[in-house]
């Protein structure tokens, strides 16, 4: 069910006539001028329930290759998203011919980014994104998948496009619900028509990366001295991630946190990490922090870096630091401190949307923007 037709070889669009040029388009049709371009058959003026105008082919013309998926649903995800991005500032067309493919819906912006709707409500085992994708973006084309039955990954190692969107392929699930009204799964559920206005107006956009502030992520533990039963607070690195502008957060590239027991240095030992440390158990009132100082030891054979009472300084071994750790992972009211180590970025593909008035995860290629 197009919405699109062609007059003696002239380009007309069914939503954008108004009663008069539509009545006077059925006139014309019944003389058989009106076809459509890719099959040549003759093409026939209708209204859908929900009062949308479009062509049809004549009845019982049987089955069309070049027409087959067009279903109401379809129509109506169209013209939606086509009111939606006109409705922003964009110009819209429905079924735009390129080289080697046809838009669903192309968008153009007033600075002439070109971004392409597809709307797939039939499952397609064997869709291929990626080469399809290719040949909108090769025509200088950006392209958005609306897929009602997205692939699932296909080997162990590819990532679900909907948790981690492709940003050479991008897809968002289309829902449709009662009476072909459709939402849309971008960074959240919402309509086809906010999902549209947010993409093209930048509240939204994918990013390849996210990008932001640094923080690790350091917890505390509490624990009396075993020989002078003075009591001291142990701290240690328990991640390392980055935060995007939008919330977001990855693992960074944590300095190695496995082979910590026995190692001639640690990431404890750093000045920012002390400091913010010594500024949480102020405020706590909790106990002084242990001492952290290359030591001799007899229990690991080495000279590595370890922790020692701040009062009677004997060493607080690593065999039983783990303990302590162990049990600080099953305490839900562990202390933490996170310390910011500056602007950094991870690869990391994701729906990005940055609070009001800020700029999104670094500039990269989107849809939208
Ligand atoms: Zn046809
Ligand atoms: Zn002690
Ligand atoms: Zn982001």
């Amino acid at each position: 069910m197009p919405l699109v037709a062609e007059l003696e070889g002239v380009r007309v669009v069914s939503i954008d006539l108004d009663d008069d040029a539509w009545d006077a388009l059925r006139a014309r049709s019944r003389g058989g001028a009106l076809r459509f371009r890719d099959c040549a058959s003759a093409a026939y003026l209708r209204t859908s329930r929900r009062g949308l105008r479009h062509f049809v082919h004549a009845p019982g013309a049987g089955h069309c290759s070049a027409h087959g998926n067009e279903s109401a649903a379809h129509l109506q995800a169209k013209s939606v998203i086509i009111a939606a991005a006109r409705g922003v500032g964009w110009r819209a067309e429905p079924e735009v011919p390129g080289p080697g493919y046809q838009a669903d819906v192309l968008v153009t912006s007033p600075a002439g980014v070109r971004l392409n709707f597809e709307v797939q409500l039939a499952r397609e085992e064997d869709t291929d994104y990626r080469t399809r994708s290719l040949r909108r973006t090769a025509d200088g084309c950006r392209v958005l998948w609306l897929t009602r039955y997205p692939l699932p990954p296909r080997r162990d190692w590819e990532s679900d496009p909907l948790a981690v969107p492709d940003p050479r392929a991008p897809q968002a699930r289309l829902v449709e619900n009662d009476g072909q009204q459709f939402s849309v799964l971008v960074d959240r559920m919402c309509s086809l028509e906010e999902a549209v206005t947010d993409l093209l107006s930048g509240k939204v956009a994918l990013r390849p990366q996210i990008a932001g502030e640094r923080m690790l992520s350091v917890v505390l533990a509490r624990r009396a001295c075993w020989s002078c039963r003075a009591r001291m607070t142990f701290w240690r690195v328990i991640g390392e991630h980055v935060v995007g502008a939008c919330g977001r957060w990855a693992d960074a590239d944590a300095e190695r946190l496995d082979d910590h027991a026995h190692a001639e240095n640690k990431p404890e030992q750093a000045r920012d990490i002390r400091a913010a440390v010594a500024a949480r158990i102020k405020e706590l009132r909790w106990p002084a922090m242990a001492s952290l100082s290359s030591r001799a030891s007899k229990e690991a054979g080495k000279t590595y870096m370890a922790f020692s009472c701040w009062q009677c300084g004997r060493v607080q071994g690593d065999h039983y630091l783990s303990q302590v750790w162990h049990e600080a992972a099953y305490n839900p009211d562990q202390p933490e401190v996170l310390i910011s180590r500056g602007a950094s970025v991870v690869e990391a593909a994701h729906w990005c949307r940055p609070p009001e008035g800020a700029a999104p995860c670094r500039i990269g290629p989107s849809p939208g923007h």
